[in-house]
């Protein structure tokens, strides 16, 4: 763990989960992650480990490389890793 994130809902607790969807893959406490998408126009919003999402591109890390024997999201996979040996990482999973 290199650095820890506190709930960006200012509720004190540290961030345990992040949502892509929202600005900036906005970090927050799992009980606060439910607070802030309880509005229906935000329930298609999906609850993320930190750890399964590029920080670079917010996306979710679903691309196995074969050839770095990395993972990464979609975009790394079409840029940094194009002429490389790629499996989508079906064990990867929102959380
Ligand atoms: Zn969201
Ligand atoms: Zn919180
Ligand atoms: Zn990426
Ligand atoms: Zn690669």
């Amino acid at each position: 763990m290199a650095s820890v994130f506190v709930c960006a809902n200012k509720c004190g607790k540290p961030a345990t989960v992040v949502c892509i969807q929202c600005s900036h893959g906005i970090r927050l406490c799992e009980a606060c992650f439910g607070v802030i998408h309880a509005f229906p126009a935000l329930q298609s919003h999906t609850l993320f480990a930190p750890h399964k999402v590029c920080a670079q591109h917010l996306k979710p890390l679903n691309v196995r490389c074969v050839d770095c024997a990395v993972i990464v999201c979609v975009e790394c996979a079409i840029s940094e890793h194009q002429a490389h040996v790629r499996k989508l990482d079906e064990s990867v999973t929102s959380v």
